[in-house]
């Protein structure tokens, strides 16, 4: 089974290519613009995309040295996600199905982040058993979810407000860093000391986040510090950006560890572009001690935007033969539960 996906939920466009669960192309065109505007602007992504989707398609289609006439069917990210965005993937995925005669299938963005683990050079490719509990930081989620199988998701908790990523980037926002800034919070990270300043961890009732108040707590800090030093922030930049990872891991980690005690399950896999940070693996990876957990977590490129994990996706739908009908639309808000 050969399936083309397509990726264009957010700022990047992605396609790939996959032979069964093996993954034979991944191409990924991340949109450079939005780094001027200090955050993804719509309107200018959904154009992007509409410049890049024909060659990332070709290249996808060149390094996985495939025909399209060898494809079983066309998969494509119906949300949740930018509306402008993703009508750009949605609207090339059918008229490819339908030129090709092959059947269209839909995806769940969010399902996708979680369902990467099952792709074939991920590990074993076996995936984690179910039932598991997965939690997926991305950009504009983080939730915490109960997987019983492929398609029979449930969330437990998620954040009441900001995303953790967005808590990345903000926070790196705030240090005079450009966007995205949660890879270079991670990267100065490794180099500080995170024990030197602390931030409140907020108090949240049951498996729900909140990173708001974080976000408030460092800009008074900064505001603070910069009020009697100008060079605080240079001075120390390592040092904070390490503080920040240590209080954010801490937030995730308190709340899987509930989670772990309130189902008794100890399969815990991690997904969505945040799940690359180092602080949150090397987490994770102790807890595997500490708390006799079997962790999952993937590699760096199945964690932000990709295709790959909506290729995987559908792969098992194909399997079910759950195929869209050509007048399937783009859905901005699409839960995980259906
Ligand atoms: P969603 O999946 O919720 O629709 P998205 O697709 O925009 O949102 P992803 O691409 O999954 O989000 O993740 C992007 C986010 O991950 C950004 O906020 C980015 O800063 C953050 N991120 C990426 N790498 C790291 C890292 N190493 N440390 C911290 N944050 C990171
Ligand atoms: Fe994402």
């Amino acid at each position: 089974i050969n399936i083309l996906a397509i990726e264009s939920s957010c700022d990047d466009t992605s396609a790939a290519v996959l032979r069964g669960k093996e993954v034979l192309s991944n191409v990924v065109a991340t949109q450079k613009i939005h780094e001027e505007y200090g955050g993804v602007v719509p309107e200018l992504a959904s154009r992007a995309h509409q410049q890049h989707i024909v060659p990332v398609v070709h290249q996808a289609l060149a390094k996985a040295n495939m025909d399209k006439r060898e494809l079983s069917a066309i998969a494509f990210t119906r949300g949740p996600g930018l509306m402008g965005s993703l009508l750009v993937g949605t609207s090339f995925a059918k008229s490819l199905a339908m030129g090709l005669s092959v059947p269209l299938i839909e995806v769940n963005h969010m399902q996708a982040h979680i369902l990467a683990h099952f792709i074939a050079e991920d590990g074993d490719g076996d995936g984690p058993q179910f039932p598991f509990l997965a939690l997926t930081i991305s950009g504009g989620h983080t939730q915490i979810v109960l997987v019983r199988d492929y398609f029979d998701m449930e969330i437990l908790g998620e954040t009441l407000d900001d995303a953790v990523g967005e808590a990345f980037d903000k926070s790196a926002k705030l240090l005079g860093l450009p966007y995205p800034g949660g890879p270079l919070v991670d990267k100065y990270a490794r180099q500080g000391n995170p024990d030197v300043f602390s931030f409140p961890k907020p108090k949240v009732k049951g498996l729900d986040f909140s990173f708001s108040g974080l976000k408030t707590s460092i800009l008074y800090f900064v505001q603070r510090e910069t009020a009697k030093d100008p060079d605080f922030i240079k001075k120390n930049l390592k040092d904070i950006c390490a503080s920040i990872q240590k209080t954010i891991t801490g937030i995730l980690v308190d709340k899987l560890k509930k989670a772990s005690k309130q189902t008794g399950i100890d399969r815990i896999a991690i997904g969505g572009g945040v799940s690359a940070n180092s602080g949150i693996r090397k987490a994770l990876q102790q807890a595997e001690k500490d708390e006799g957990w079997t962790t999952y977590i993937p590699k760096f490129e199945y964690c932000t935007d990709n295709a790959a994990m909506i290729g995987i996706v559908g792969y098992f739908k194909y399997l079910e033969g759950s195929f869209a009908d050509q007048a399937v639309s783009a859905k901005a808000r699409y839960g995980i539960d259906g």
